[in-house]
C-alpha cells in the first residue's frame, strides 16, 4: 500500500514536504520539527517567547477568534467567552461530562443526551473538534511564519486512553485546520521517542511514562520490542494536574485570610487572580524555599514545606493509579527499565522524588517536560516522511473506511494511514421500533458525506429479533489482512445473528485518483466539516422531536394547557429550523424545546417516583 503526501497549493504529490509533530494539549499545545541540519527535533518558538501555546480560545462579540496567551488573558474578564480545556470534551456527550459540569466557566449545552457535546459562546454553538481546530489553526500559522514555508501536514498525539471517536476528532480538527494528518500517536509513544526509545529494532524494555500536566495525570506502561510500541495498561485521573495543586495554596490562603470558598464562587475575577498568584507561587517553589507577593493589598505567602504537606496526598493518589497500572500490565515496580517523565508539572522536586522512590531508580527528566511529545512526535513525522531508515516502516491504508450511517455520513472504523493489518469495531443501533435489518453500507474516502466517497461494497444484516428502537446492538467490525483485503462483519450482538463480507480495499484504483481523493477532501474540508454538523443537528433535532412527541403522547394528562401549547409551538419552530441550513438555529430551537419541557418531565418523573415509593406499579 502507498503513502501519499499531497502539496495542497500545487496538487502535486510530494516527498520532502515539511511534517510538524503536533501536541494538541489539555492546557497547552506546541509543534516540533526535526531540524533539517542537526536532525534533533526542536520545538518552534517566536523569537524570545515560549514554545507553549495555552489551548485557549477567545471569541469576542464580532466572532473574531484569538487564540493562545492573547485569549488566556481573557480567563478573568470574560469567562463565558473563553474556552479552555476543550480538549476534555473531545469525542463525549453531555452526559459523559456532566459529574464535571461545574469545572467549566463556559456554557456546556445540557440537553441530557448521548449526542455529541457542543459549547455555547453568544448565539453560536461549537463542537469540540471546532474549537481544537481552532488552536491547530493558530499552531499552524505559527509555525509557518517561523518557519517561512507552508505547512500542510502533522503528526498529533493524544492520550494513550483516548478511544476510536476521540481519535476520530482530533483528525477532525486536524482537517478543519488544514492539516493533513498523517498520524494520531500515544503521548507516551511520542515521549518515549523522545528519549530515543523504540529506535533500534532489537531494543526490548518495558517503560512508565509519568504524565502530569495542568489538569489531568496519567501513568501508561508500554513495552517496546521490534521497533513496536505496544501499551500494555494505562491508568490516572482526568481531573488530577497542576491546577489542584494551585488549588491547594489557593485553600491555604483563604485559610490563613479567614475566607471562605463561598467567596470564590461569588467573585469569579477574583477567584481567576488568587489562582493565577497560586500558579505563580507553585512554579517559584520548585527552584525555591519560600513565595511571597500581594493581592488587592493582602500578603499573599507560603513555603515549599508548607506547599509539600499540602500536596502529598496529590502526589499519593499519582502513586496509587501507578500501582493500580502496574497490576493492569502484569509487572512489578522492579520490571519497568526506564520511568519517562512528561508534563510541566514533573518538575515539582516532590514529584520526582517520589516517583523516583516508587520505580526504585531515578526518573528521566533530560528533555523538557512540556515539549518531550512534540518532540517524540516530530520524530514520528521523520520516520514517516521516510528518513529514518533504521526504523521499520510498516503497510498503511491509503485512505479511510467506513460505513454510511444517520443522514448519509462518513462514519470511519479504519483511518487512513493506519498501519495493516488492523481491526476495528464499533457499535450501532436501530432507530425504528421493531426494525429486523440493517443495511452496511461500506466506503473509501476522506469526505464527510458517503456521497463523495467511494462505495465499496453493500449488505444487509436481517433477522434482527423485533426489539424498540435503540435496544439491538449491532457491532460492526472491519478487518484488513496484510494483503489489504478487508473483512466486513455485523452481528447483532443480543441475537447473536451476523452476516459478513469480503472487500479488496483500493480496488483498481490509480495513483491520481488517490491523489484527486485526498485534494478533494482538504479543499473540501470545511463544507464538509459544515455539513457534518448542520446534519447531525438535524438528527438530533428529529430525535428530540421524536420522544417530545412519545413523551406528550404517553403523559398529555399531567401536562397543562399552556404547557401544551408551547410545546407545540417550539416543536412546530424546531421543525421549521430543520428545513433550513442552519445548524445555530436548530441547536437554539432544540435548546428552548428542551427548556420547556424539562420542568413538566422532571414533574412527571417526581410524580412517578412518589408513586413507586408508595408502593403503586406505575
Ligand atoms: P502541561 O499541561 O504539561 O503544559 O503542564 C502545565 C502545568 O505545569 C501547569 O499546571 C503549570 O503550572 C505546571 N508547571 C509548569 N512549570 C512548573 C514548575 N516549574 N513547577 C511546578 N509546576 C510547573
Amino acid at each position: 500500500m502507498a503513502k501519499i503526501g499531497i502539496n495542497i497549493a500545487t496538487g502535486s504529490l510530494q516527498q520532502d514536504e515539511i511534517i510538524v509533530g503536533i501536541d494538541l494539549g489539555t492546557t497547552n499545545s506546541l509543534v516540533a520539527i526535526l531540524h533539517p541540519d542537526t536532525k534533533k527535533p526542536i520545538a518552534l518558538k517566536e523569537h524570545n517567547s515560549s514554545s507553549l501555546v495555552p489551548s485557549v480560545v477567545h471569541f469576542d462579540a464580532f466572532g473574531n477568534v484569538t487564540v493562545g496567551e492573547a485569549a488566556k488573558a481573557f480567563l478573568i474578564a470574560e469567562p463565558q467567552n473563553t474556552i479552555f480545556s476543550a480538549k476534555r470534551l473531545m469525542g463525549k456527550s453531555y452526559n459523559d461530562v456532566k459529574q464535571n459540569a461545574s469545572f467549566f466557566s463556559y456554557k456546556v449545552i445540557d440537553d441530557n443526551t448521548e449526542n455529541l457535546v457542543k459549547v455555547q459562546v453568544g448565539n453560536k454553538f461549537y463542537s469540540p473538534v471546532d474549537l481544537s481546530s481552532f488552536v491547530l489553526k493558530e499552531l499552524k500559522q505559527r509555525a509557518e511564519h517561523i518557519l517561512k514555508t507552508p505547512v500542510n501536514k502533522a503528526v498529533i498525539t493524544v492520550p494513550a486512553y483516548f478511544n476510536d471517536a476521540q481519535r476520530q476528532a482530533t483528525r477532525d480538527a486536524g482537517k478543519l485546520a488544514g492539516l493533513d494528518v498523517l498520524r494520531i500517536v500515544n503521548e507516551p509513544t511520542a515521549a518515549s521517542l523522545a528519549y530515543g526509545l523504540g529506535l533500534h529494532k532489537d531494543e526490548e524494555k518495558a517503560i512508565a511514562v509519568y504524565d502530569l500536566g495542568g489538569g489531568t495525570f496519567d501513568i501508561s506502561i508500554l513495552k517496546i520490542s521490534n521497533g513496536i510500541f505496544e501499551v500494555l495498561s494505562t491508568n490516572g485521573d482526568t481531573y488530577l494536574g497542576g491546577d489542584d495543586f494551585d488549588n491547594a495554596i489557593v485553600k491555604y490562603w483563604l485559610q490563613q485570610s479567614g475566607l471562605n470558598e463561598d467567596e470564590l464562587k461569588q467573585n469569579k475575577e477574583f477567584a481567576q487572580a488568587i489562582r493565577l498568584k497560586a500558579e505563580e507561587a507553585k512554579i517559584y517553589l520548585s527552584s525555591n524555599e519560600a513565595f511571597e507577593s500581594q493581592l488587592n493589598g493582602d500578603k499573599l505567602i507560603i513555603t515549599r514545606k508548607i506547599f509539600e504537606n499540602l500536596v502529598q496526598p496529590l502526589v499519593d493518589t499519582t502513586i496509587s493509579c501507578c500501582t493500580s497500572a502496574l497490576k493492569d500490565a502484569g509487572l512489578l515496580t522492579k520490571d519497568i527499565d526506564v520511568t519517562v517523565m512528561v508534563g510541566g508539572s514533573t518538575r515539582m522536586p516532590i514529584v520526582k522524588e517520589s516517583i523516583s522512590k516508587f520505580f526504585g531508580k531515578p526518573v528521566n527528566d533530560t528533555v523538557n517536560p512540556d515539549e518531550v511529545v512534540a518532540l517524540g512526535a516530530a520524530i514520528q513525522a521523520d520516520i514517516l516522511a521516510g528518513n529514518n531508515k533504521d526504523v521499520l516502516l510498516l503497510d498503511i491504508t491509503p485512505l479511510s473506511l467506513g460505513i454510511e450511517t444517520m443522514g448519509g455520513l462518513m462514519d470511519v472504523l479504519i483511518p487512513r494511514n493506519s498501519k495493516i493489518p488492523n481491526k476495528a469495531a464499533r457499535q450501532y443501533t436501530t432507530h425504528k421500533d421493531g426494525q429486523s435489518g440493517m443495511k452496511i453500507s461500506v466506503y473509501q474516502g476522506e469526505r464527510d458525506m458517503v456521497k463523495d466517497n467511494r462505495k465499496l461494497a453493500e449488505f444487509n444484516l436481517t433477522g434482527i429479533p423485533g426489539m424498540p428502537a435503540g435496544l439491538p446492538k449491532v457491532e460492526v467490525s472491519f478487518l484488513i489482512n496484510a494483503d489489504g483485503i478487508l473483512v466486513v462483519k455485523a452481528k447483532e450482538l443480543r441475537s447473536g445473528i451476523e452476516q459478513s463480507i469480503q472487500v479488496k480495499a483500493q480496488q483498481d484504483l490509480s495513483d491520481e485518483a488517490l491523489e484527486k481523493m485526498l485534494l478533494d477532501s482538504i479543499t473540501h474540508a470545511k463544507e464538509d466539516i459544515a455539513t457534518r454538523a448542520l446534519v447531525e443537528a438535524r438528527t438530533e433535532g428529529e430525535q428530540l422531536l421524536e420522544t417530545t412527541e412519545k413523551f406528550i403522547q404517553k403523559n398529555a394528562t399531567y401536562l397543562s394547557k399552556e404547557e401544551m401549547m408551547q410545546t407545540a409551538s417550539a416543536m412546530q419552530a424546531l421543525q421549521l429550523a430543520i428545513t433550513m441550513d442552519d445548524k445555530d438555529l436548530i441547536h437554539t430551537k432544540a435548546k428552548e424545546l428542551n427548556d420547556i419541557s424539562r420542568p413538566y418531565a422532571e414533574r412527571v418523573m417526581d410524580h412517578a417516583i412518589s408513586l413507586a415509593m408508595k408502593g403503586k406499579a406505575v
